[in-house]
C-alpha cells in the first residue's frame, strides 16, 4: 500500500470518533500524494507523515467556574500543540458547545498548513472548551476565561504558544484571558493577538480574516481579468469572518445578498447594510431577526438555505461542513463561480470534489481565511518590537500576503500537474515547508 494510505488506515484506527480530524487529514494526505511519492522511501523512514499528523502536545483539563446563581460550573478546556516546526504555537480558542477533542485536532491540523502558507514565522495549535458562551453575564464570561487561563498561563508564551480568538471568543474574552496570564505571571508579552489597540492589538486584526478572503478573491479574478465590480456574493455566518467579508466586498464594489447565524438567515436584495449588521451583532450582541425587522426589503427564513439563492461568488464563513453536496448541486444550477471558505472546512468532501469537477474556483480555507492568523503574526512582530504600526501599513502588508499565497499555491498546483486545483497547490506548497523544516531540525 502506498504510503499515505498506510498512515491514513493507522490514524483513523488511532484517533476513533473523530471524524472531523479524519477528514482534514484524507484532504490533505490525497493531495499531497505526488509530493509523498517523489520522496516516499526518505518519508517513510524518518515516519514524517505519523508525525506530521500527531500532535506535538494535548493538553485537557479542568475549567471550573462560579455562575451568577452560586453555583459551580465545569466545563472541559483543551489545547492542542500540534506542531512547531515553523514557530511558536499558534491558533485560536474556540468557545462553543460543539468543542471536543477531535474537532480541536482537525483544527489545529488545517492551523499547520495555513500558517505556513502566510510565509510568516508561526507554528499551528488549536485550543478551546465546550463552555457555551451564548446567554451568558459578562461576569460569567470574565469567571470563565480567568479559570481557563489559571491552567493554560503555564504552557504558553509569546515565544512558546500565542492564542487567539476563534468562534465564541472575540474582544472581550481576549482582554479577560490575557489580564489573567498577566496578573499570573506578572508579565506583560504577546502571549494572545486579537488585542485591544491600547494594550498591544494590531489594526486590521479585527477585519483581517474577512478582508482577506476577499483579498484572496480579489487575486482570482484579477487573474481571470476579472474584479468584483457588480458580482453578486452570498455569505453565510454573522461572525467576525462574515462581518468584514461583507464589507469588504461592498468596499470592493460587489453586492452581498446574505448572511446566516444559527437559527436561520437573512436574505437582502438591495445588499446587506454592514453598519446595522455591526450594530445588531457587535454591540447589541442580538439576533438576526433583529436585523430584517429593522431593514426594509429584507426578509428573515428559519433554517438553512443561503446556497439555494443564486450567486457568483459564495463565501461560506460560519462553520464546519455547513455547505454539503446538495448545497453544492444547488449553487452550481445557480451560476455560481467562485466558492472561496472564510471558515474552517466548511465545505464537505463531496461537495469540494463535485464543485471542483463543475469548474467552480474553489479557494480552500487554509489559503482563504489565513488573513486573520497572518494579522495574528503581524501583532506579535509590533509586539516584539514595542511599536505599532499604521492601518495602511498593516493593511497593504495583508493584502500582499494574500496576492502571494494566490501566486504560490497557484504555481505549485501547476508544478505537480494539478492546474487551477487550488486545494492540492494549498497542501502541497505547505506540507513541502513544513515537512522540510521537520526534516532539518531532525527527529
Ligand atoms: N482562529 C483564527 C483561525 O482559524 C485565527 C487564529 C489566530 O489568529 O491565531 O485562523
Amino acid at each position: 500500500m502506498a504510503y499515505v494510505d498506510d498512515v491514513y488506515t493507522r490514524l483513523v484506527q488511532q484517533n476513533p470518533a473523530q471524524p472531523e480530524f479524519h477528514q482534514a487529514v484524507k484532504e490533505v494526505l490525497e493531495t499531497i500524494r505526488p509530493a509523498v511519492e517523489a520522496n516516499e522511501e526518505r518519508y517513510r523512514q524518518l515516519a514524517l507523515l505519523e508525525r506530521l499528523t500527531t500532535p506535538d502536545r494535548q493538553l485537557l483539563f479542568r475549567v471550573p467556574w462560579v455562575d451568577d446563581q452560586g453555583q459551580v460550573q465545569v466545563n472541559n478546556g483543551y489545547r492542542v500543540e500540534f506542531n512547531n516546526a515553523l514557530g511558536p504555537y499558534k491558533g485560536g480558542l474556540r468557545l462553543h458547545p460543539t468543542v471536543n477533542l477531535g474537532i480541536l485536532k482537525f483544527l489545529g491540523f488545517e492551523q499547520i498548513f495555513k500558517n505556513a502558507l502566510t510565509t510568516l514565522p508561526i507554528g499551528g495549535a488549536k485550543g478551546g472548551s465546550d463552555f457555551d458562551p451564548k446567554g451568558k453575564s459578562d461576569r460569567e464570561i470574565m469567571a470563565f476565561c480567568q479559570s481557563f487561563m489559571t491552567e493554560l498561563y503555564k504552557y504558553i508564551g509569546a515565544d512558546i504558544d500565542v492564542p487567539a480568538g476563534d468562534i465564541g471568543t472575540g474582544a472581550r474574552e481576549v482582554g479577560y484571558l490575557f489580564g489573567q496570564y498577566k496578573r499570573l505571571t506578572n508579565r506583560f508579552e504577546g502571549v494572545l493577538t486579537g488585542k485591544g489597540l491600547a494594550w498591544g492589538g494590531s489594526l486590521v486584526r479585527t477585519e483581517a480574516t474577512g478582508y482577506g478572503l476577499l483579498y484572496l478573491v480579489e487575486a482570482l479574478l484579477a487573474s481571470q481579468g476579472q474584479d468584483l465590480q457588480g458580482k453578486t456574493v452570498t455569505v453565510s455566518g454573522a461572525g467576525n469572518v462574515a462581518i468584514y467579508a461583507v464589507e469588504k466586498a461592498q468596499q470592493l464594489g460587489a453586492k452581498v445578498v446574505t448572511v446566516s447565524d444559527s437559527s436561520g438567515w437573512v436574505y437582502d436584495p438591495a445588499g446587506i447594510d454592514v453598519a446595522l449588521l455591526k450594530e445588531v451583532k457587535e454591540q447589541r450582541r442580538e439576533r438576526l431577526t433583529a436585523y430584517a425587522s429593522a431593514r426594509e426589503g429584507a426578509t428573515y427564513h428559519d433554517g438553512r438555505g443561503v446556497w439555494t439563492v443564486a450567486t457568483d461568488i459564495a463565501l461560506p464563513c460560519a462553520t464546519q461542513n455547513e455547505l454539503d453536496l446538495t448545497d453544492a448541486q444547488a449553487l452550481v444550477a445557480n451560476g455560481v463561480q467562485v466558492v472561496a471558505e472564510g471558515a474552517n472546512m466548511p465545505t464537505t468532501l463531496e461537495a469540494t470534489t463535485y464543485l471542483q469537477e463543475q469548474g467552480v474556483a474553489f479557494l480552500p480555507g487554509k489559503a482563504a481565511n489565513a488573513g486573520g492568523v497572518a494579522v495574528s503574526a503581524l501583532e506579535m512582530s509590533q509586539n516584539s518590537e514595542r511599536l505599532y504600526w499604521s492601518l495602511a501599513e498593516v493593511d497593504a502588508k495583508l493584502r500582499q500576503i494574500m496576492q502571494d499565497i494566490f501566486t504560490n499555491i497557484t504555481t505549485t498546483a501547476t508544478e505537480y500537474g494539478v492546474s487551477g486545483n487550488y486545494v492540492a497547490g494549498a497542501n502541497i506548497a505547505s506540507f513541502l515547508k513544513v515537512a522540510g523544516a521537520m526534516e532539518a531540525q531532525g527527529v
